[in-house]
């Protein structure tokens, strides 16, 4: 006896995707409800069941839904924001200051509805995303209709949505119970990576998605300076260090892994992880190949994804899986890797697998939800058609294929797309929605941008107030006066310091921005020994505020903080117009004199070669000590033997600059 489906797809060139990737042409899916019911030549399906509804596909291809394996889809909003830089200038200096301004439930519903009706668009049905405030993306998403693993993202910093880890955990966890077993939403836990994790956080949310039984989302080995970092700090790479937190407890999907061995890549198997490979990221940011084929050869679930559309900059997952197949080929110098065909199971069956949700979803197979796209192979840029080889049409989809080929998409039973129009979403609401937020973002992105000091606030970290620096420097030929002048019993040293110091100066083509000083001290043991390095990053004040007595020179510094980063990325996120480098030894003191508390500096500047210059600093938060420390310092000067007659009213720089 038929059995009776809801609805009957026919004359299909159906591809299953399935294990054995059968095709049938022409051939039929019904379903029913929100599953397949059966699959299979056309006149086969059409006599076991009786359905209420038959669509003519008009030999279009009928397949499963594209699964897009890793994306942080609210990150549409910040689609082109800032590009064609550094990964940490581009996250430090733009994604992260503008996410702490904007990211909110808002913002997220909003950046999840317009990359909703992308996907859509391009044929996808599946997803797996990790943002802020994920609720909100799960509660889009699902109106949208789509299927996904809403991944709530979990950190070592303060977040947009949370202050610190344990809260943001214990959100995590919250959600993961109101949304467990949602027919579209799996919802998981994302420890972001183990670099910006504590080892804590990462066993934490292990147990949390081990508790529950939904996958843990991350990045793994995403740069070689993470692999590089991880190394020195735990001797170990990446999936070994992880492992020892406990992170495989959990049912695992790991974003990029490029930066991987094969024992690392045996490692993910036996914990069963799914890897999400995102060919268009990892190429726009240079951060290497991932080994795809080594991976699918050993047996991985290896899934394709577009990562976050502001570092793709779009979520076109045809144009995904063409290089996922190409950059294998280059990679490996070998045209035979990754064929059309093996690039598809990736963008559905191994994809799915990849985010657990394997039994589901990811073929067309009777039992499993009607998650389903309708492509066109039959315009100008797929002519003509070869059918002598069942891969020709692999071939077409994967090498000519467009992601505006796709005509119809159903999730779960449900259409959401017809005849390329999109049934669930308002595109152009959402467009001129998403226009206004850029416009807010360009406002803040350009007053920021007015100002070297801005520019370093918005890096976050802590500002120290405004402080007053008072100096004198003079020239020396004769450093042991100074030497045997400490001694004397006015003068007492609470601690003795030596450095050498390199500092690169950033000048600016406006003179009020100040100078930007990175200073890389390394302090010297008794045994000529270097025992510890530290950055310092100083923005030094507009504008002097003149000499005091005696040429005394009182500076205002306005911001003075840890330098986190390298001078490379000072350099790529400031900008400069030029730079003036200053090495020195430097040897300091800390004395009191006169119940005040002063710095003594000896300085041998080595570039450029300057001599001898000994200094004199005291740091003050107001201008009235300032001065009283002004004409005491100038006293101290003489004490240890110089001579204010070869006072040097300038810093360095302005001496190295104008050749003093
Ligand atoms: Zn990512």
């Amino acid at each position: 006896m038929a059995k009776s489906a809801d609805l009957l797809l026919v004359n299909a060139n159906v591809l299953t995707m399935d294990g054995e990737k059968h095709q049938y042409k022409p051939g039929a899916v019904a379903i029913s409800g929100d599953r397949i019911l059966a699959v299979g030549p056309e006149n086969e399906v059409r006599k076991a069941c009786l359905a209420a509804q038959v669509v003519d596909c008009g030999e279009k291809v009928l397949m499963p839904g594209l699964v897009n394996a890793h994306t942080h889809i609210p990150m549409t909003l910040m689609r082109g924001l800032a590009d064609d830089l550094r990964l940490d200038v581009w996250l430090q200096g733009y994604i992260w200051p503008v996410e702490r301004e904007f990211v909110s439930p808002d913002f997220v519903r909003l950046g999840t509805q317009l990359g909703c009706a992308e996907l859509i668009r391009t044929g996808v049905t599946c997803f797996a995303d990790m943002y802020y405030f994920e609720e909100s993306v799960a509660k889009a998403t699902a109106e949208a209709g789509l299927r996904a693993v809403c991944s709530q993202t979990v950190l070592k910093f303060p977040a947009p949505d949370a202050v610190s880890f344990e809260d943001s955990l214990a959100e995590a966890r919250d959600y993961i119970e109101r949304w467990k077993g949602h027919a579209l939403i799996t919802p998981s836990v994302a420890p972001h990576a183990p670099y910006t994790c504590t080892p804590e956080i990462l066993r934490n949310t292990a147990l949390l998605a081990a508790e529950f039984d939904v996958p843990l989302h991350t990045h793994i080995a995403e740069t070689a300076l993470e692999v590089e970092n991880m190394r020195r700090e735990n001797g170990m790479p990446v999936v070994p260090y992880v492992k020892k937190q406990g992170l495989f407890d959990a049912k695992v999907l790991a974003a990029h892994c490029i930066h991987i061995d094969e024992g690392e890549m045996r490692t993910l198997l036996h914990a069963g992880a799914g890897i999400a490979t995102n060919p268009s990221s990892n190429l726009k940011l240079a951060s290497g190949f991932a080994s795809v084929q080594k991976m699918l050869n050993i047996g991985l679930n290896v899934g394709i994804g577009t990562d976050g559309p502001a570092s793709n900059n779009d979520m076109d997952m045809f144009e995904e899986v063409r290089l996922a197949a190409f950059v294998a080929k280059t990679v490996s110098n070998d045209p035979t890797a990754i064929p059309a065909v093996t690039a598809l199971e990736m963008a559905t069956r191994l994809g799915a697998h990849a985010l657990h949700l394997g039994p589901i979803t990811g073929s067309l197979e009777p039992g499993k939800r009607a998650d389903l796209i309708l492509v066109d192979v039959f315009p100008l840029h797929n002519s003509p058609h070869f059918r002598r080889d069942d891969d020709n049409v692999f071939s077409q989809l994967v090498y000519a294929g467009k992601a505006t080929d796709v005509t119809d998409v159903m999730v779960n039973g449900k259409w959401l797309m017809q005849n390329r129009e999109l049934l669930t979403l308002n595109e152009n609401d959402l467009m001129a929605a998403a226009q206004e937020y850029a416009r807010k973002i360009d406002t803040f992105l350009m007053a920021r941008e007015q100002s070297v000091f801005s520019k370093l606030v918005a890096l976050g970290g802590s500002a120290e107030e405004e402080s007053f620096e008072v100096q004198v420097k003079v020239k020396l030929d004769d450093l042991d006066t100074v030497l045997k002048a400490l001694e004397k019993p006015e003068i007492s040293i609470q601690v003795k310091k030596h450095y050498h110091q390199h500092d690169m100066y950033f000048t600016f083509a406006d003179p009020a921005q100040g100078w930007l000083r990175y200073r890389e001290d390394e302090m010297i043991d008794d045994k000529d020994q270097i025992i510890g390095v530290r950055g310092r990053l100083t923005l030094i004040g507009p504008s002097r505020e003149g000499d005091f007595a005696h040429d005394v020179l009182l500076s205002r510094i306005r911001y003075f903080a840890p330098a986190t980063n390298s001078l490379r990325f000072y350099r790529e996120y400031f900008k400069p117009t030029s730079e003036i480098a200053i090495d020195k030894d430097r040897l300091r003191w800390l004395v009191h004199y006169k119940n005040e508390e002063f710095y003594i500096n000896l300085d041998r500047v080595d570039t450029p070669d300057l001599g001898y210059y000994l200094e004199i600093k005291s740091r003050t938060w107001s201008r009235r000590d300032a001065e009283e420390k002004a004409a005491c310092s100038s006293e101290l000067i003489l004490l240890l033997g110089g001579s204010l007659k070869n006072t040097i009213t300038q810093d360095y720089v302005e001496i190295a600059s104008k050749g003093v």
